[in-house]
């Protein structure tokens, strides 16, 4: 495959149209490329800001050609996308990062799997494909204990906490019955995450790691720097440099965390710009969505310094009608995505409020 840069002019299909999306479109456009976006459902939010979008499902093999002949290369911003539509694109342009990646992160077993075999610590794990596997599993593993389903899960969708044996047919029955793995429940510290890219020479940058809370499952707020002494924030960076280059990973890559009292654990990564690191767009010269697209172009990738402290926070459904007030204040920059309804809990844009390094 012909590895050159692609010029600027090229065009950048992204399979998923979410804000992700969106954002990865908007820094490609600085830098003269150009974007189309392909997605199952209408008017996604980052069909606003592409040059065209394609309304189509994930198997449409006629629809799927089309638009890999009308793009340059193709990335994806989502990591559900199915690794046959990455594969059928893959066979008529180049798809970074490719399907490897994305079937490391699909399934959540595997992906533990993976991680073991990287010598990377995860929280104790078993797979739980029915009720009866999960009544073993907790004998395994023991409760407190988190069941997910393997696949499809998401902002903490498809997950229960079990605090008791008792409690299994219940939570089987919450997360619909789906092949599982159960968890042993991590009493963590603090959980942090590293977004890191690796370029198509093979290079690898890594942000600082963040500091992120959780609420519901769903992302509250990332702030940099993290409270994690110097060699475990050493060593976070170098497991996602560990993982991006055993995965052969083109583009950016998100590893979250458990900082634990034994040390880190990593709690799943994400083959994407990921919302832990959207502080960087308002803390570092070049942001994670510039890096992803710088790799995804074959261009050298820049460098992960941060020049500010940060705090991202995301708003959630109705908060976005907080936009005026937030506009209103010089210290908060507002990102909003563009989506018309604020359902509960629905990701509708996020404030950076960055401030002098105080190192
Ligand atoms: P996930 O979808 O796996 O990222 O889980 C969403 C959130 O649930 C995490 O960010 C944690 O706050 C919490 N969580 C997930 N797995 C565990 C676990 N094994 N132990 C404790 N908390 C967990």
């Amino acid at each position: 495959m012909n590895d050159a840069p692609l010029p600027p002019g090229s065009v950048i299909g992204i399979l998923g149209g979410g804000q992700l999306g969106r954002m990865l479109a908007l820094a490609a456009a600085r830098l003269g490329l150009r974007c189309q976006v392909f997605a199952p459902e209408a008017d996604p939010p980052a069909g606003q800001v592409c040059e065209r979008v394609w309304t189509a499902g994930w198997d449409d093999a006629a629809a799927l050609e089309a638009f890999a002949d009308a793009v340059d290369a193709a990335t994806y911003e989502f990591e559900n996308v199915p690794v046959a539509t990455v594969e059928a694109l893959a066979a008529r342009v180049p798809v970074r990062p490719g399907a490897r990646s994305l079937e490391a992160a699909q399934d959540r077993v595997a992906e533990k799997a993976f991680l073991r075999g990287l010598a990377l610590g995860t929280a104790p794990f078993a797979a739980a494909d029915d009720l009866e596997g999960l009544r073993a599993a907790l004998a395994e593993i023991g409760a407190p204990a988190v069941l997910k389903t393997r696949r499809m899960g998401y902002d903490g969708k498809g997950q229960a906490r079990i605090a008791d044996a008792a409690e299994a047919e219940a939570a089987w029955r919450s997360v619909g019955g789906a092949p599982c793995v159960l968890e042993g429940f991590v009493a963590f510290e603090r959980e942090v995450s590293v977004v890191a890219a690796r370029g198509l020479d093979g290079r690898a940058i890594a942000y600082d790691p963040s500091e992120n809370v959780h609420e519901g499952g769903i992302l509250r707020s990332s702030a940099v720097p993290a409270r994690l002494d110097a060699l475990r924030a050493t060593e976070a960076r170098a497991a996602a440099e560990a993982i991006l280059s055993a995965l052969g990973h083109v583009g950016a890559l998100a590893v979250e965390f458990f900082a634990t009292p034994g040390g880190l654990l990593v709690n799943e990564i994400a083959p994407r710009v990921h919302n832990t690191g959207h502080w960087t767009q308002d803390a570092c010269a070049m942001d994670q969505f510039e890096a992803h697209m710088r790799a995804v172009a074959g261009w050298p990738l820049g460098e992960a310094a941060r020049h500010a402290d940060a705090v991202m926070t995301n708003l959630l459904g109705d908060e976005a009608a907080q936009w005026a007030e937030i506009a209103a204040d010089p210290a908060l920059r507002l990102h909003l995505y563009g989506k018309a309804e604020a359902r509960p809990g629905r990701k509708m844009g996020h404030v950076n409020r960055a401030t002098p390094r105080a190192d």
